[in-house]
């Protein structure tokens, strides 16, 4: 099987700096704002933080892939004797919340790293973070290529359920008449 480079990106997440000051929402959804930075919704963001400014715990959480079912397992931590609500930190966007949705169409969001039209350098959420809490790092892994083919239709998938086929070949048609 043949193996093709592959570059993993991560947001490192020290919680311990993170003072809930929630720019990285607002940045977040003022970026996909259509038209981009035309407005400024936490509840559309691909990031929100979880906040218990009682006991200075403030968690950000980015937004993960889309999952047409509810998990039969749930999650429910405890920290410092607070209690959260089940799945209060999981990044899915799932039928059983309305966490990480579009709160007008329902749409699922997720978090693409920045790499929306036009791709930023380093995730805006990072850039606006004054307190170093969100890190971000790049590095290469080889995979198979199966993988990533994998990966591409899964990608490609999802814009067809979101956004229709049309839309989406009329996207690919634009783009590559760019070049
Ligand atoms: S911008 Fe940084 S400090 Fe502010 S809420 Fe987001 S992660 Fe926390
Ligand atoms: S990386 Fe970009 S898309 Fe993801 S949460 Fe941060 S600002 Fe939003």
């Amino acid at each position: 099987m043949s193996k093709v480079k592959k570059t993993i990106k991560t947001i490192k997440i020290d919680v311990e700096k993170c003072n809930g000051c929630r720019a990285c929402e607002a940045i977040c959804s003022a970026f996909h704002a259509s038209p981009k930075y035309s407005s400024s919704n936490p509840a559309r963001a691909r990031i929100r933080v979880v906040l218990d400014p009682l006991k200075n715990i403030y968690l950000p959480v980015y937004a993960g892939e889309y999952t047409p079912a509810e998990c039969m397992g749930r999650d429910k931590y405890v920290l410092e004797g607070k209690e959260y609500e089940e799945c209060a930190f999981c990044r899915a966007s799932c039928p059983s919340r309305d966490a990480f949705k579009e709160p007008d169409s329902g749409l699922p969001l997720k978090c693409d790293m920045c790499e929306d039209d036009p791709p930023q350098e380093e995730p805006l959420c990072v850039k606006w973070c004054l307190n170093d809490a969100l890190i971000y790092e790049e590095r290469e892994e080889e995979v198979d290529e199966e993988i990533v083919l994998e990966e591409l239709e899964t990608g490609l998938n999802s814009l067809v359920d979101k956004y229709g086929l049309e839309n989406v070949l009329g996207f690919v048609a634009r783009i590559s008449q760019r070049d």
